[in-house]
């Protein structure tokens, strides 16, 4: 219903849809303006590919007119190269901390940091240039399979796009439809399974090539085969990138290199599954409760999907 410009279409994927529906029913008309979230400073850097860590030093965040920080003095490191899960219970500050990467959101206090450099250094540009996101739900457009994807990168060959799909394993089902890349995704996707929504939405942060994969409860609203499926793709991407992996269904963590448990605004456990299974503390809890819950109960688990 809204007539979107390559440019605003290719900015839009790094807000979660939340935001931008609140920003399409507040800027209607002001929708074709870029959307510039928090500018640059002054003399700020480009920021070279990330090798080190990506470090929050104790960040306090609060959004404005809630009582109770989201985060509170929290420091943690995510180390590069590997796949992190940020684990803990709806409210708890996953996508807020996943947003404050991408610096949607800006501590109150203590600084966020990327190798060393403060993020605010860096021009917002460079700094998503090097990141990819996938949220729970994502924006698909009116147009075709091929441009979705490519809203991941302006300019993006035909080939790339095709990589891309590749990646994501959702090529041979493109293939299987009558005008394969071609073909017209509906308004709302609606057309796609959701585990197909997923993955082209994978094959659209692929195609940037990020160094940096962050993943805000991307398999959480499908069934548990298609979960599975995706995060095994999700494993293989992820090798020789950062990727950050938020959710709050414990059995898409089980294979990550690393799981943080956050709670009361802090980073309370981490380790790997078993290490913190042994540790039985507050992920040990955590794991039993949703084992005896069993999948079906899970508040989120309403998609019926074969992908
Ligand atoms: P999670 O992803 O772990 O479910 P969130 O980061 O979404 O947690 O939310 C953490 C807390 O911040 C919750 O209490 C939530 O209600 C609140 N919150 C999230 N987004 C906003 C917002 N845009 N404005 C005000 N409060 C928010
Ligand atoms: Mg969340």
């Amino acid at each position: 219903f809204w007539e979107v410009s390559y440019n605003i279409a290719h900015l839009m994927q790094f807000i979660p849809v939340a935001i931008q529906a609140a920003a399409a029913v507040r800027h209607m008309e002001e929708l074709l303006d870029e959307p510039t979230p928090i500018a640059d400073r002054a003399g700020a850097a480009v920021l070279p590919r990330i090798t080190d860590n990506i470090a929050f030093e104790r960040v306090t965040f609060s959004y404005e007119g809630a009582e109770q920080p989201v985060l509170d003095n929290l420091s943690l490191k995510l180390k590069a190269g590997r796949t992190i899960a940020i684990v803990g219970p709806s409210g708890s500050g996953k996508s807020t901390l996943l947003n404050m990467i991408l610096r949607l959101y800006q501590p109150d206090e203590g600084r966020i940091s990327i190798d060393g450099v403060d993020v605010r250094k860096v021009t917002l540009d460079s700094l998503r240039q090097s990141m990819a996101v996938v949220f729970q739900e994502n924006m698909l457009f009116n147009m075709s399979i091929r441009d979705n994807i490519r809203l991941g990168k302006e300019g993006a060959t035909d080939e790339e796009v095709v990589e891309a799909a590749k990646k994501a394993e959702i090529h041979r089902y493109i293939m299987s439809l009558p005008d394969k890349y071609d073909t017209q995704v509906g308004e709302r996707g609606d057309t796609l399974s959701g585990g197909q929504r997923q993955r082209l939405a994978i094959a659209r942060a692929i195609v940037r090539d990020p160094s940096v994969l962050l993943l805000d409860e991307a398999t959480s609203a499908l069934d548990q085969t298609t979960e599975a499926a995706i995060n095994k793709t999700l494993l293989k991407l992820a090798r020789g990138r950062t990727m950050i992996f938020s959710t709050h269904r414990l059995t898409s963590v089980v294979e990550m290199d690393e799981i943080i448990v956050i709670s009361g605004g802090q980073a309370i456990e981490r380790g790997s599954h078993k290490e913190l299974l042994a540790k039985n503390g507050v992920y040990r809890k955590l794991w039993d409760d949703q084992k005896n819950r069993g999948y079906d109960d899970d508040e989120d688990d309403d998609d019926e999907d074969d992908d």
